[in-house]
């Protein structure tokens, strides 16, 4: 799912994105200069490993994504708080997006039950 970021304004733009078990939903709203806003929902699931034994976990998504998408480079001089990312095909690639944030969650350290409890 991808949007051409100068179409996007100050209406907030919504988007749907599902992938496996997790669930992505949200909008775009333009912010200032080329930033443009982006403010989702993660939820649903993700399949991920046990850090010790290898196990499969079943881990319950429960995350607020905030970040500015700068269409091409982000200057950098505005007093900005969030995580930009810079896109230089001038497009908003949702896809993209969702699975950074998923392999993000995936980078952490988890242990399933059974190694908690041992
Ligand atoms: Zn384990």
């Amino acid at each position: 799912m991808k949007f051409l970021l100068r179409k996007v304004t100050k209406t907030p733009l919504d988007f749907e994105l599902e992938s496996q078990e997790a669930n992505f939903k949200g909008y775009l709203q333009y912010h200032s200069g080329n930033l443009i806003l982006l403010k989702a929902e993660l939820s649903g699931f993700v399949d991920i490993e046990c850090s010790q034994c290898a196990q499969d976990i079943k881990l319950p998504l429960e995350e607020n994504i905030e970040l500015f998408i700068s269409d091409g480079l982000f200057n950098g001089d505005e007093r900005i708080e969030l995580d930009v990312v810079e896109s230089f095909d001038g497009y908003a690639d949702i896809d993209e997006i969702l699975h950074s944030e998923l392999e993000l969650i995936k980078s952490d350290y988890y242990s399933c039950e059974n190694c908690q409890n041992s």
